[in-house]
């Protein structure tokens, strides 16, 4: 009995020794992000998108379609305000349909070749993240996207531990050595494309579609085509959807910063949490 009783106050201790060192643990139901799609070039509406994101305080990753990027008239000022983007991903090569998915594999190598080429010329530098349109890829297109070093894709897989199915110990480090993060799409804004304009999800199944992931304990992975939202007015759309979720207990994140978390050893799912160190 008294040797448990010490290991306990020992174990009290030890709590309290890490947070007189300055650091200290939060645990959460759900972590979110925001993917934004579809970004060829800095105009108005993704300046009024970044303003609503930075106003709520909520990081957004957008993700760039390079060949759109490198036929625009202003390439060089477009790369330039690109850049300056909080957190940038790749999205496929041209956007030609489901382009990471149908193509052959020397097709896809050098699909990959341009956006190294494209990332370097303009963005001075690849972005980890790779998002393939329509969120469709091939086996074959993964191998060659693990091969070429991103750290995330962002499709429509998701692994076991994004929805809380397994805990996740610390130590990860390990694991993203060996491949890349999938972190799949769990919600998006815009329903029907084919119709004009455009035809948006019903705001309750996008709350139903979170509350899920909050009950799950999910990353929850959230999409959204800023185009369509700021041509079609439903930038309050967007702001409701952020102020719904917190009221939650969730963490707002990027897929860079989930990925320092993991390399820091700084995340961990103990089946009810999601505990991150400070
Ligand atoms: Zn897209």
């Amino acid at each position: 009995m008294r040797a448990i009783s010490i290991l306990v106050i020992a174990g009290i201790f030890l709590g309290s020794l890490t947070l007189i060192g300055g650091e200290s643990e939060e645990s959460y139901d759900s972590i979110v992000i925001f993917r934004n799609d579809d970004v060829t070039t800095v105009d108005r509406g993704l300046r009024d998108l970044e303003s609503i994101f930075e106003k709520e305080n909520v990081p957004v990753t957008h993700s760039i379609i390079p060949s759109k990027v490198e036929d625009s008239q202003n390439y060089s000022e477009t790369c330039g305000e690109l850049r300056n983007l909080s957190s940038i991903a790749i999205h496929g090569y041209n956007h030609d349909g489901q382009e990471f998915k149908y193509s052959k594999w020397d097709e896809i190598e050098e699909k990959i070749l341009r956006i190294d080429n494209f990332s370097e010329e303009c963005l001075h530098g690849r972005p980890d993240i790779f998002v393939p349109p329509h969120n469709a890829m091939s086996s074959s297109a993964r191998i060659l996207l693990n091969e070429s070093g991103f750290e995330v894709i962002s499709a429509d897989r998701k692994m076991a531990w994004q929805t809380g199915s397994v805990t996740v110990r610390e130590n990860r480090t390990e694991f993203l050595e060996e491949r890349p993060l999938e972190l799949g799409q769990s919600s998006m804004l815009v329903d029907h494309w084919y119709t004009e304009p455009v035809q948006f999800e019903n705001f309750s199944n996008i709350q139903s579609d979170f509350d899920q992931s909050v009950e799950d304990n999910e990353i929850h992975v959230q999409v959204l085509h800023y185009k369509a939202l700021m041509e079609n007015n439903k930038s309050e759309k967007l702001e409701g959807l952020i102020e719904y979720m917190k009221e939650e207990d969730v963490y707002f994140t990027s897929f860079g910063e989930l990925v320092e978390l993991f390399a820091e050893d700084s995340i961990r799912f103990d089946g009810d949490n999601w505990v991150i160190k400070k």
